[in-house]
């Protein structure tokens, strides 16, 4: 799939450069160094503890690094200041556990951070997210509590609510690990639709239906690495790496 370049704009959106993150002795990202170009969908793949997690987190500046940097659209993280919430808002996080605000209602969930940090009018933040919970398909359940929803409406509206803040990009961690299978698939295609409207997307996921269908690029880490970056068919059939290699002959 051909990157939607809608803004023309060809400087990379996402520029990671030399990054190293260690957790006390325990050097968990090495070296990291990708981009990611506007539109383009990045599945990333690995075993557990490879840093999968911890690269999101630090793309999304939830996690500091000691060494290298990571720019969102030419703007590097403020090592400290005000700017930091308007930073991370361009940035939409869908996590494994969906994440609701389990006291407020799904519209709620959706309309809060537009009216709070964007300092939206209520109805004008409510009107919007009915129409995003219409895109990924929950509307009848806008006025439930999250924990009347399945798991697969759930991170729906988890999704709904990151797309509200109009992010740059969305990052996905693992984001259908914990559904029961017969929801994997819900929102798996709320995901390749972003894909195909042009969002740019960095998806944890060992889907591999996913990656082929919507993703341009698989970037397999292990052991805080990246191992190997190529396009997704290339990868599944033709892993260059006997690290890859062993990898895909345990989940395929
Ligand atoms: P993945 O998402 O690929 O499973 P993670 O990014 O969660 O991997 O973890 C990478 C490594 O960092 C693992 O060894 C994990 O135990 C360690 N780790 C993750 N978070 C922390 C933390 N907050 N403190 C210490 N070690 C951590
Ligand atoms: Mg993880």
């Amino acid at each position: 799939m051909q990157s939607d370049n809608v803004a023309g704009n060809d400087d990379p959106l996402v520029v990671v450069s030399g990054v190293n993150k260690w957790y006390g002795e325990h050097h968990v990202l090495k070296d990291i160094n990708t981009t990611v170009a506007r539109g383009e969908v990045v599945v990333v793949i690995g075993p557990s503890g490879s840093g999968k997690s911890t690269l999101c987190r630090a793309i999304n500046r939830l996690e500091t690094v000691q060494e290298g940097e990571i720019l969102i659209d030419g703007v590097k993280l403020p090592e400290e200041g005000a700017d930091l919430a308007k930073l991370r808002s361009d940035v939409g996080m869908v996590f494994q556990s969906f994440n609701l605000f389990a006291h407020k209602t799904v519209l709620e969930n959706v309309t809060l951070a537009p009216i709070k940090v964007r300092k939206m009018k209520k109805a004008d933040a409510e009107a919007r997210a009915m129409k995003l919970l219409q895109r990924v398909g929950v509307e009848a359940h806008a006025h439930k509590m999250p924990a009347q929803l399945s798991g697969g409406q759930q991170q729906r509206v988890a999704i709904a609510r990151s797309l509200a803040m109009d992010p740059k990009l969305i990052l996905l961690d693992e984001p259908t690990s914990a559904l029961d299978p017969e929801m994997i698939n819900e929102v798996l295609d709320v995901m390749i639709e972003l894909a195909r409207e042009g969002m740019t997307m960095i998806v944890v996921t060992h889907e591999m239906g996913f990656a082929r269908k919507a993703a341009n690029r698989v970037i397999f880490m292990a052991e805080g690495a990246i191992v190997e970056e190529a396009a997704p068919d290339e990868f599944f059939t033709n892993p260059r790496t006997e690290r890859a290699q062993e990898f895909l002959s345990k989940i395929l």
